[in-house]
């Protein structure tokens, strides 16, 4: 199981990439400042950071710039902010292997870690096959039986988050930090919208709704 370190001082985001990495069965450990994200980095070990760049001590670059000081290879994903496009370029040229430009879905962050801890060499399947359902994760095109049907980006997340957990239920809640990410209030009804697209598209039993649970993609 791959270890994470997630170096951010902001409460919220902190609690919303712990939640979604861990449930992407990664393990996590959570520090709010610069100073503990070196000291960290050294005592413990990860095999991937993400790394706020705006901390209260030191600053994300600095913590890059201790890291790869001393040799330290392990990959680095960096958070800046929309308009940082100078910190990004920073960043990168400090040794940063990536970024994520706030506010982010979690979904594009995933997908970010998992292409830094896959080893060069695996072939990860890249097909996700659930119930009736076949997801290209290369090509984002998607199957219903021997059907091709075209999805949205977002709708095309949505699948894959239901893909995963075939059988399972899933609740708003957690589709919706999944897919849309921390920016949405918890009582948006843009899940159920997006449901909706999705069994239009998939066909209406394909995902099945479990009163006040929330839905589970159909799985024989
Ligand atoms: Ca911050």
């Amino acid at each position: 199981m791959s270890r994470i370190l997630i170096v951010e001082d902001e409460e919220r985001i902190t609690r919303f990439l712990e939640r979604g990495l861990q449930a992407a069965g990664f393990t996590c450990v959570c520090v709010g400042t610069g100073g503990d994200a070196v000291a960290m980095a050294r005592d413990d070990v990860f095999d991937l950071v993400v790394l706020d760049l705006g901390l209260p001590d030191l600053d994300g670059h600095e913590v890059l710039r201790r890291l790869r000081s001393r040799g330290e290879r392990l990959p680095v994903i960096i958070l800046t902010a929309r308009d940082g496009v100078d910190d990004t370029v920073r960043g990168l040229e400090g040794g940063a292997d990536d970024y994520v430009t706030k506010p982010f879905r979690f979904a594009e962050l995933l997908a970010r870690v998992r292409v830094r801890l896959r080893p060069a060499d695996t072939h990860e399947s890249t097909v996700l096959r659930a119930g009736p359902v076949t997801l290209d994760l290369r090509t984002r095109r998607a199957q219903i039986g021997d059907r091709s049907v075209n999805l949205t980006s977002r709708e095309f997340a949505l699948a894959e988050v239901f893909a995963r957990h075939p059988g399972q239920v899933l609740s708003r809640e957690q589709l919706l930090s999944h897919v849309w990410g921390y920016d949405f209030a918890p009582d948006s009804n843009v899940v159920d919208v997006y449901v909706r697209y999705l069994r239009r598209k998939l066909g209406a039993d394909v995902i099945e709704t479990e009163r006040g649970m929330g839905y589970r993609l159909r799985a024989d």
